[in-house]
């Protein structure tokens, strides 16, 4: 019996394990993985790195935390987040309410939230919170034929804790968002020939990662108040001056300065933060999206490979860009092969490697499935979770997620979701998104103080419809991205983030609570 059961034990799941003791709640976390850590602790990829600079990309909630953690990488690299969640779940003495390797099948409502992991063992609790994770499931692979390979095959989701050996190998890569691009060169310098299948190319910017200088990080930790209170103010929560201008208010020589000077910031917002209409203008885009392209001619010497990595399908920016270290640049090698199966196909694995539907043969040792994750739904309906009268979120949500605030669902009382659709999460630094809704999750439940609540069906219609209304003047929903489901064979194609922004997102959260949570039915 518990006051509140949390799953999940990535950043989202530490952090509310933290803050609900501290209201002194009688807390339970299962956890799927054999570790805490989340991402960090399943992304293990050769080159699985931050896009978020360390010193951001970092809890803000202790003072003493952040003076004392030293990172050593602008952009840390997975083994670096992870040894840092490692560390808060020694820190705050959190392990000892983890349950490690017990993956959660289902939790109904009644009265409480009575919950059933896969072993069978069961827990109620007063309080439900999923922080299950915005990309946690990895998607099948959807190609014929996986049983019958012959040599041995990973995703890049669920990567092996011992690492691959590539030494030597003829390995292919499927697929070429972050993680293909961030795996892609390690790989590369490793096989023994390396074949890349990309589907739709990507806009990937240098991330320009180095070691963290100490007299840097000196600085930062000195005025580490100002830099958080700044990355809240922002849109994307990551810290930086907000744009004042449009695209089309500067000449092309003075717009192409900027771009360029974005490129060599190497951040996510560096070319993006630069005008006030690049995801808003198809015409302002379109220059951002060319000075890339033009970075991608420079760096692919032959001019057919760097035109078939130039994205055209979709605007910069309307799926989250990648930052890599050397990405372009491996395709110069005479041991990496691009493949373009947009044109052709992938039809069938055989035991010997890939056949096309135009009948190319591939033959491989190693096959690397770079190829994503059923975003932001599909841990929340992976599991059989029934709110009051036995209704199921699985059906609820089968025409797309409708959410209050990505907070909370109405007709499944005290269930909360950290970073659910309807909020800013995957747009954002998710460090902040994180925080700030395990703030709210906590500061609501120590209102309620053991009551139920509730989102009222009508407060959700009308923050689902302002969700819907504030991405469809942006470019996202022209891409055929994860934000839309759209990557994900069958899925509802409906625009899941929050696009207003972390800062407008936090105040109008803040009003819903000083309103004594408007929007919520809250009863004893
Ligand atoms: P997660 O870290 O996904 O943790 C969720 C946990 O819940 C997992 O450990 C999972 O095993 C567990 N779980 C799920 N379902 C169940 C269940 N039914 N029962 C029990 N346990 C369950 N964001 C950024 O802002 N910047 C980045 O640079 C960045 N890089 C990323 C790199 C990769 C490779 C990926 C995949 C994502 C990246 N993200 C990044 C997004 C990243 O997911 C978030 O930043 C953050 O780590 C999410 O934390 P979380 O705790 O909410 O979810
Ligand atoms: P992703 O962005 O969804 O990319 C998947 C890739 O696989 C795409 O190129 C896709 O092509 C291809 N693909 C999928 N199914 C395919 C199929 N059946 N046949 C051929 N190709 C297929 O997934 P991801 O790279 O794992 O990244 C997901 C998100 O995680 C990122 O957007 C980011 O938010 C986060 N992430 C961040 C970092 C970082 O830099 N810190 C690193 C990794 C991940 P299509 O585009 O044609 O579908």
């Amino acid at each position: 019996m518990f006051d509140a059961i949390i799953v999940g034990a990535g950043l989202s799941g530490l952090y509310a394990l933290h803050r609900l003791r501290g209201l002194g709640l009688r807390v339970k976390v299962f956890e799927a993985g054999d570790g805490v850590g989340g991402t960090w602790h399943w992304n293990r990829y050769p080159g699985a790195r931050c896009d978020v600079e360390s010193v951001d990309y970092s809890y803000s909630f202790s003072p003493e935390l952040e003076q004392e953690w030293i990172w050593t990488e602008r952009y840390p690299g997975q083994p670096e987040i992870l040894a840092y969640l490692d560390h808060v779940a020694d820190r705050f003495d959190l392990r000892r309410d983890i349950q490690l390797g017990t993956r959660v099948r289902a939790a109904r409502f009644e009265g409480r939230w009575h919950v059933t992991t896969e072993a069978g063992e069961q827990a109620s609790a007063r309080y439900l919170v999923m922080a299950t994770g915005c990309l946690s499931v990895p998607k099948p692979v959807e190609v014929d034929g996986l049983a019958s390979f012959g040599g041995e095959w990973y995703h890049t989701g669920r990567w092996p804790h011992e690492g691959v050996d590539f030494t030597g190998r003829r390995v292919g890569v499927v697929g070429t968002g972050s993680s293909g691009i961030q795996s892609i060169p390690i790989i590369a310098e490793q096989a023994g020939h390396l074949t890349v299948f990309q589907r739709t190319p990507n806009f990937s910017l240098p991330a320009f990662n180095r070691p963290l200088a100490p007299e840097t990080l000196r600085a930062v930790k000195a005025a580490y108040g100002e830099r958080r209170r700044l990355a809240r103010e922002t849109h994307s929560g990551i810290p930086a001056e907000p744009a004042v201008q449009s695209a089309h208010e500067v000449d092309p020589d003075e717009r192409r300065a900027r771009y360029q000077a974005g490129w060599e910031r190497g951040s996510l917002v560096g070319i993006l933060g630069a005008y006030t209409d690049l995801l808003i203008d198809r015409a302002a885009n379109d220059t951002a999206a060319e000075f890339v392209r033009s970075k991608i001619r420079e760096l692919v010497e032959d001019p057919a490979k760097a035109d078939l990595l130039s994205p055209r399908d979709h605007p910069f920016g309307t799926k989250r860009p990648c930052l890599d270290s050397g990405y372009f640049e491996t395709f110069n090698r005479d041991d990496v092969t691009l493949v373009d199966v947009r044109a052709d196909p992938i039809a069938q694995i055989t035991p010997k490697g890939l056949r096309t539907a135009a009948g190319a043969e591939y033959e491989l040792d190693t096959l690397v499935f770079a190829t994503g994750f059923d975003a932001m739904t599909g841990a929340l309906t992976a599991v059989d979770l029934r709110g009051a009268d036995g209704r199921s979120l699985r059906r609820t949500w089968e025409a797309g997620p409708r959410a209050y605030l990505g907070l909370a669902v109405a007709g499944f009382p005290n269930l909360f979701t950290v970073t659910g659709p309807g909020s800013p999460s995957v747009l954002s630094n998710m460090v902040v998104s994180i925080e700030q809704h395990v703030d709210w999750i906590a500061d609501c439940l120590a209102f309620l103080d053991g009551r139920t609540i509730e989102a009222t069906a009508e407060a959700q219609q009308a923050w689902t419809a302002h969700v819907a209304e504030v991405g469809a003047a942006t470019l996202y929903p022209t891409a055929d991205s994860w934000y839309m489901g759209a990557n994900v064979p069958g899925k509802p194609r409906v625009f899941m983030p929050y696009a207003g922004g972390v800062a407008l997102y936090r105040q109008l959260c803040e009003e819903v609570a000083a309103k004594d949570y408007e929007g919520f039915t809250i009863t004893r």
